[in-house]
């Protein structure tokens, strides 16, 4: 009851439905899940951290002043957009989201009165070299979020944001979790190092306590931020990914695409890459996507771990993340805030409302 509470509370403020792999009872378990997290986070902000505190740290229910410290055009649609909080946040979130908890937080724009949402990355610039680095686990920056933000022509908030200054302060609240992933009680951290050092290192090897699952994402233009939250942050996501990244140009991630290539040197993601500049041809370019798209394979629940297998990518879940047009035709139309039946490429591969999930 007191879950089913939470849910309805927190939903408004922009809690998505969260879902989990097909199995029984799972969904609802991690529905659930989602709305105790949340709530969990509110009573540890209102009841450990002394009234200041707590007044400064990020949260859903009042804005927080950050102040941009760093903002870079890729191209003329595309930037990068550093925020530094006034006051040094207390709360690590990445170490405490991980790769459970695909998260966002809101922007607002005062003038007009309205909030979007953003995801943020584990990243910050190195103000001497203004290289991109990955955090190390347990450095947070007293809390620097990092966006990659399209604006466009007719918009609000983006436009709006892009043409601030650096050193303006602007109002965040959140975090709001956009999709939960199943709590694996004890499971060993993964290692990321390869993320500062930028090679692979030849001795790692990886053990943890459960088998993972494999997960497919499609993604379109800036849609790729939640595929590389989960990627990037820490205890990073467990399993392997089958990235679906489609955009003009991978140009257009700028310094996030040599992270990709990164990542995807590393074995965590497998990408599939469709730019429109190289198949102008909507039909051509969503062929090309379903040849890579893979049937859904059963969610092993908590199985312990028997070590990598090197045969193909299983994935257990497909997420679905970008504009309305590229979500219909991957997934079938998202109506308002319900997901709608599963239909697209992802129904002409078997997969279904169970192991399919519409983001934005
Ligand atoms: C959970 C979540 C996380 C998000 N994370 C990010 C992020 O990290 N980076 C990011 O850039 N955006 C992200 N978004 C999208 C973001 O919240 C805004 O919707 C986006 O910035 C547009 O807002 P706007 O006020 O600038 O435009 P609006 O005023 O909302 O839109 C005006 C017009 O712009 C055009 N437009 C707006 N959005 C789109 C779109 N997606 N595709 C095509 N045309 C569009 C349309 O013509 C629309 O009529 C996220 C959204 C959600 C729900």
């Amino acid at each position: 009851m007191l879950l089913r509470h939470l849910i309805r509370t927190y939903s408004t403020s922009r809690l998505r439905n969260a879902s989990v792999p097909s199995k029984d009872g799972m969904k609802r378990w991690a529905i659930a899940c989602a709305g105790g997290t949340i709530g969990c986070f509110f009573y540890y902000n209102s009841y450990y951290l002394p009234g200041q505190l707590r007044q400064n740290e990020l949260s859903p229910d009042h804005f927080t002043r950050y102040r941009i410290s760093y903002k870079q055009d890729v191209d003329q649609a595309h930037f990068l957009l550093e925020l530094t909080p006034v006051a040094e946040q207390k709360i690590n979130l990445w170490s405490k989201m991980g790769c459970e908890k695909l998260w966002s937080v809101e922007i607002k724009q005062p003038d007009v009165m309205v909030v979007r949402n953003y995801t943020p990355l584990p990243l910050q610039v190195n103000p001497e070299t203004e290289q991109l680095e990955v955090f190390e686990d347990d450095k947070f920056a007293g809390g620097k979020l990092f966006f990659y933000i399209k604006q466009y022509e007719q918009g609000e908030v983006a436009r709006w944001l892009h043409s601030l200054p650096e050193n303006h302060i602007v109002e965040l609240r959140g975090p709001y979790v956009d999709y939960e992933f199943p709590h694996y009680e004890g499971e060993v951290r993964r290692d990321r190092r390869f993320l500062q050092s930028g090679s692979k290192d030849p001795d790692a090897q990886e053990k943890f306590k459960y088998q993972q699952f494999d997960i497919a994402m499609f993604t379109a233009g800036t849609g790729i931020v939640t595929a590389l939250q989960l990627l990037l942050t820490e205890n990073p996501f467990r399993g392997s990914m089958d990235l679906f990244y489609s955009c003009k140009s991978f140009d257009e991630l700028g310094p996030l695409g040599s992270i990709v290539d990164l990542l995807e040197k590393n074995d965590r993601v497998r990408v599939h890459l469709t730019e429109s500049s190289k198949q102008p041809c909507t039909e051509k370019r969503l062929h090309e996507i379903s040849k890579c798209i893979l049937k859904p394979s059963i969610y092993p629940g908590l199985v312990p771990y028997n070590g990598k297998s090197d045969h193909e990518l299983k994935p257990v879940l497909s997420l679905v993340c970008g504009p309305e047009g590229y979500i219909a035709a991957i997934s079938g139309p998202k109506y308002d805030l319900t997901q709608g039946p599963i239909g697209g490429l992802l129904e002409n591969k078997q997969w279904n409302n169970d192991n399919v999930y519409k983001l934005t």
